[in-house]
């Protein structure tokens, strides 16, 4: 969106601090909307006065006042829906994909299981509290990981010859791995969710971390010796990541 060409102050108890005003060369009127994000916008007609813009702001203020509120409603409705948990979910790395399904059982916290033959995510208990449900998964990912990661790290350290000191498993936000300097390994669970191509090349780029501890060119060069396409690896990862669920991607 371009950048507006002024800015006007709103009156206090409308719920919103200022409109942007855009001028037009194409607009007929004076219009007013608010945005789905609930900011307000004026289009403008080149040559209306700033008088003419600041009484018709002015007029707009009831309506404004009447439509703000429903319009915050609709978005924050819209958001809730697309942090829902999704209906299935899928474990790249296990090559699987789990349907969800729920049993309320009159409990003050829910269990969250695997059924790998039946292809199924199961929770039980508290599952009308999304909260719950959510840190029941979150615990789940984080066995689920931790029973897998550090063998798979273990196989690399032996194919490349890069040894690691111990292997350990966290559910973060902002990153994949991490490396210490005395060479404990931290591998982020929610790796699971995507290809195992993926999760090696995190575990690789932390195994090349004993050897480089930062991101020189000798480092990549190290990783590249490994792993000549990391780079499409590492966009993968980028392209992955942003496509997961909003309730997987927040955890
Ligand atoms: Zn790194």
């Amino acid at each position: 969106m371009r950048k507006p060409d002024m800015l006007l102050s709103v009156p206090p108890g409308t719920g919103v601090e200022t409109c942007a005003v855009f001028f037009s060369d194409r607009a007929r009127r004076l219009q007013i909307r608010i945005r789905a994000d609930g900011s307000l916008q004026m289009t403008v007609p080149f040559g209306v006065s700033g008088k003419t813009v600041n009484d018709f702001l002015l007029e707009m203020i009831p309506w404004i006042r009447r439509t703000l509120p429903q319009v915050r409603h609709r978005a924050a409705a819209a958001k809730k829906k697309d942090t829902r948990f999704p209906d299935a979910v899928t474990l790249g790395f296990l090559g699987e994909t789990f349907r969800t399904e729920y049993r309320w059982l009159d409990k003050c916290w829910t269990a969250a299981r695997l059924d790998r033959e039946g292809h199924a995510l199961h929770f039980s208990g508290c599952v009308l509290d999304g909260g719950s449900v959510l840190a029941a998964f979150s615990e789940l990912l984080k066995r689920t990981a931790q029973s897998a990661f550090p063998e798979a790290l273990a196989d690399l350290s032996e194919r490349t010859g890069i040894a690691f000191r111990r292997c350990t498993v966290r559910l973060q936000s902002s990153r994949w791995g991490s490396c210490s300097a005395d060479g404990n390994i931290s591998l982020n669970a929610k790796l699971l969710f995507f290809p195992p191509e993926i999760a090696e090349y995190v575990m690789i780029h932390e195994l090349c971390h004993r050897r480089e501890m930062n991101h020189s060119a000798a480092f990549w060069r190290e990783v590249s010796a490994f792993l000549p396409d990391w780079k499409a690896r590492r966009r993968e990862l980028r392209r992955l990541s942003e496509g997961l669920p909003e309730a997987l991607r927040r955890l």
